[in-house]
C-alpha cells in the first residue's frame, strides 16, 4: 500500500453523505457551530447526488402549519396508521414540528414552490405533499451545504467508521477512498453524522438483463448507512421493516400525483375494482387495522398480490379519463420529467400512450430505508423534552455509539420524512452533534496511526486480490481466486430474493428459509474476502457490496426475530401469518458483536406519545 497517497483531515463534525439529510447537516451546523470545523465526504458529487438527484415533482412532508392545514400531532398519527402501529412517535413528532421552516428555507434558497392561485397557499398534492418545480432541489440544497462547511470532499466512498482508543464505544471519525484518485481519506472527528442514504439492489429487482441497474431507489443507495452502524456494535430497530412500492411497470415511475392529483385508479384486467374483494381476508389476517383511513399502504399493496396471484392481472392504471384533460395530460407527463424521465422513455419504447392505453402496475422488489413510507434503521436517542426515558440517551439522534448520529434514512422508526424531513432531521443531529462536541470540553478524541493503516490494508485488498488473481482466469471474467462486484451482488440478491421474502416467492418466507439464508449469507461473506476490483470503480463496487450485505444480514435478523406477519404486502412469515399484537406491538432492536459478529436481537418498547382520537381522518 506503500503507493498509495494518504489525505488526513482533522475535524470537528464529519458529515458522510451529502444527501438531502447531509445537505442538512451541514448547513445547521455551521449556525451553531461557528467556530467548528465541519466536513463532509460524499460518494459522488453533492450537487447531483442521493435520491433526489434527478429531482423531484414534490415535497411529500409539509404540514402547512403557517395555514393551520396540519399540526405534527396529525402527521405522527398518519404515520402510526400506515405503519401498522409501530413508529418511534418522538422522533416523528421532532421532525414534523420543525418541517416547515426548512421547506421555508429551500423557497428563500430559489426552489420554486407552486401555489395555488385562489388561496396563494402552496398547491397541495394530497394531505401532506406540495409541489414543486423540482429539477433543480438537489443543486439548491447543496449549495447552502457548500456555503456552510470549511469543506466537501466529493467522490469519497466511506468505508468504515473509525473508533476513539481512549474511550470504549466513542466514535473518532472515517475512513474511505477517492473513488477516482484512489487516494485514502483518513477524518479524524469528535462527531460523525451519517446520512448515507437507504438500500437498493439488496433484493434482485424486476428489472434485470438488458433492464439490470434500473431501479425504485437510487441503485447507488448501497446501505453504508447501516453497514457503517453495524459494524461498531450500534444498535438497528426495525430493519426487517422493508418496503415494496406500487409503481408503474418497468420504470418504476412514481403513482402519487396520479391517485392524488389526477385522481385515477386501479382495476384489474377485466376492468374490475379488486380492493374490496379482499377486505374479509385481510381483516382475518390483520383485524380492525383494514378498517383505518386511510389504508395502510402495505394493506393496499396485499390487495394488489393477492389479485395477481389469482389470476387476475396485470393491474392497470385507468389514466385514460383524465388524460382527456390537457391540463392534467401536462401534469401527468410532467411529473415523470421531473423525477423518473425513464418511465416517460420505457411508455415510448413500448407504444403506451396514457390517454389511449391504461399502463401496467406492479410491486416492486424490497428496499430498506428509513425515510420514505418505512422504518428501518438507526437506534437513535430522541428529544430531550419528549421522549420517554428508554428513547432518550442525552443527544438527539445520536446513536448508541457516541458521538456518531444520523438522519435521513440511516434513523429508524420514523418513516414518512421523505426530502424535507430528511434535510430537517439532518439539520436537528447537526444541533446535537455541537453540543455534544461542546460539552466534550478539553476531552481528546484519539485515533492511532495503527488503526487507519489497518483499516488501509483492508481497504486495498480487492485490488491486490485482482492483481494476483487475474493470472490465473480460466474464461472470460472467471477466475478461482477472485469473485468479482457483479458476481457477489447477483448471488446477494438471490439468497434474499429466494429467502428472505422477494419477488419470486411473493414476499414470503419463514422461519426455515431465513435461517438458510442467513447461512448463505454467511458464506457470501466469506467469499467477499476474496472479491476482486480491477480498477478503483470496482473497489468502490467492492464495498458498496460488502454494505449491501451486511445490512441484508441484518434485514434477516429481524425478519427472523419478529415472529408475526405485521405488513402483509411487504413481506409475509408462512410460519405466523397473522398480525399479533399481543406479542408483537413492539419495536425489534438488533445489537451486532464488533468483535464475534454475533446478533443478539431484543424488544423495545412502543409508546404512544400522541393520542389517537383522530386516527380516522
Ligand atoms: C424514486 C424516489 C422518489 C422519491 N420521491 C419523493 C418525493 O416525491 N418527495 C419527497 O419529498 N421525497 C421523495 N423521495 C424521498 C427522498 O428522496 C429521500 O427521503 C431522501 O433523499 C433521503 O435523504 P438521505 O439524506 O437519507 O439520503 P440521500 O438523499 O439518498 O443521500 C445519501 C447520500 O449519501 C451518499 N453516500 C452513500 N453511501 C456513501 C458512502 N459510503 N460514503 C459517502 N457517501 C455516501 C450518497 O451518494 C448520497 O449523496 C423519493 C425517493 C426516491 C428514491
Amino acid at each position: 500500500m506503500g503507493k498509495v497517497k494518504t489525505v488526513w483531515e482533522d475535524c470537528d463534525i464529519l458529515v458522510v453523505g451529502g444527501g438531502m439529510a447531509g445537505t442538512g447537516a451541514a448547513y445547521e451546523a455551521r449556525y451553531w457551530g461557528r467556530d467548528m470545523k465541519i466536513v463532509c465526504a460524499e460518494k459522488a458529487n453533492i450537487d447531483r447526488s442521493g435520491a433526489v438527484a434527478q429531482g423531484l415533482y414534490a415535497i411529500n412532508c409539509y404540514m402547512g402549519m403557517q395555514w393551520d392545514e396540519n399540526q405534527p400531532e396529525d402527521h405522527v398519527r398518519y404515520a402510526r396508521n400506515d405503519l401498522m402501529g409501530l413508529v418511534r412517535e418522538d422522533l416523528a413528532f421532532d421532525m414534523a414540528r420543525h418541517v416547515d421552516s426548512a421547506v421555508h428555507k429551500f423557497e428563500e434558497w430559489g426552489l420554486p414552490i407552486m401555489r395555488n392561485k385562489e388561496t396563494g397557499r402552496y398547491q397541495r398534492e394530497g394531505k401532506w405533499q406540495i409541489m414543486i418545480h423540482g429539477e433543480s432541489y438537489k443543486p439548491i440544497v447543496a449549495e447552502a451545504a457548500r456555503n456552510s462547511a470549511d469543506k466537501i470532499y466529493n467522490r469519497i466512498m466511506v468505508t468504515h467508521l473509525l473508533m476513539d482508543e481512549s474511550k470504549e464505544n466513542r466514535v473518532g471519525g472515517a475512513v474511505g477512498f477517492n473513488c477516482r484518485t484512489g487516494d485514502f481519506h483518513v477524518f479524524r472527528a469528535k462527531a460523525v453524522i451519517v446520512g448515507a442514504g437507504g438500500a437498493s439492489h439488496i433484493f434482485k429487482p424486476r428489472s434485470v438483463g438488458e433492464g439490470m441497474g434500473r431501479t425504485w431507489y437510487a441503485p447507488w443507495s448501497s446501505g453504508s448507512a447501516y453497514a457503517l452502524p453495524i459494524e461498531v456494535g450500534a444498535k438497528m430497530t426495525q430493519m426487517e421493516n422493508r418496503i415494496v412500492l406500487t409503481r408503474f411497470k418497468d420504470g418504476y415511475g412514481p403513482v402519487g400525483a396520479y391517485f392524488l392529483h389526477l385522481k385515477t385508479y386501479t382495476q384489474n384486467t377485466y376492468g374490475e375494482e379488486y380492493e374490496s374483494k379482499w377486505y374479509e381476508h385481510t381483516k382475518a389476517m390483520v383485524g380492525e387495522y383494514i378498517d383505518h383511513t386511510p389504508t395502510p399502504t402495505c394493506l393496499r399493496n396485499h390487495a394488489f398480490i393477492e389479485e395477481v396471484k389469482a389470476g387476475r392481472g396485470p393491474i392497470h392504471m385507468v389514466t385514460m379519463e383524465a388524460f382527456q384533460d390537457p391540463h392534467l395530460e401536462e401534469v401527468g407527463w410532467e411529473n415523470f420529467l421531473g423525477m423518473t424521465v425513464g418511465q416517460a422513455v420505457v411508455w415510448a419504447s413500448q407504444d403506451i400512450d396514457p390517454k389511449y392505453i391504461n399502463p401496467e402496475l406492479t410491486t416492486s422488489e424490497p428496499y430498506v430505508m428509513g425515510s420514505h413510507a418505512t422504518c428501518s434503521g438507526a437506534w437513535v436517542s430522541g428529544p430531550e423534552d419528549i421522549s420517554p426515558p428508554e428513547y432518550y440517551w442525552g443527544y438527539n439522534r445520536m446513536l448508541t455509539v457516541d458521538g456518531l448520529f444520523g438522519a435521513g434514512d440511516t434513523v429508524g422508526g420514523t418513516a414518512h420524512k421523505f426530502s424535507s424531513g430528511s434535510f430537517t432531521e439532518g439539520r436537528i443531529a447537526a444541533k446535537a452533534a455541537v453540543k455534544y462536541i461542546l460539552d466534550l470540553g478539553d476531552e481528546k478524541v484519539v485515533v492511532n496511526n495503527k488503526q487507519c493503516e489497518d483499516l488501509k490494508e483492508v481497504i486495498y485488498k480487492p485490488l491486490e486480490n485482482y492483481t494476483v488473481g487475474r493470472n490465473e482466469i480460466t474464461a472470460g471474467t472467471v477466475s478461482p481466486s477472485y469473485l468479482l462486484p457483479i458476481q457477489g451482488l447477483q448471488r446477494l440478491e438471490k439468497i434474499m430474493d429466494e429467502y428472505v421474502g422477494g419477488i419470486s416467492v411473493n414476499y414470503m418466507t419463514n422461519e426455515n428459509l431465513l435461517k438458510r439464508g442467513i447461512e448463505l449469507l454467511g458464506i457470501l461473506q466469506e467469499d467477499l474476502e476474496h472479491i476482486g476490483a480491477e480498477d478503483l470503480h470496482q473497489l468502490m463496487r467492492a464495498w458498496e457490496l460488502k454494505h449491501r450485505t451486511l445490512t441484508s444480514e441484518c434485514v434477516a435478523q429481524h425478519t427472523l426475530f419478529r415472529e408475526e406477519t405485521r405488513w402483509p404486502g411487504y413481506y409475509y412469515r408462512g410460519d405466523h401469518m397473522k398480525l399479533d399484537d399481543d406479542n408483537w406491538h413492539c419495536l425489534t432492536l438488533s445489537h451486532r458483536d464488533p468483535k464475534t459478529g454475533e446478533w443478539t436481537m431484543e424488544k423495545a418498547p412502543l409508546y404512544h406519545i400522541v393520542d389517537d382520537k383522530e386516527d380516522s381522518q
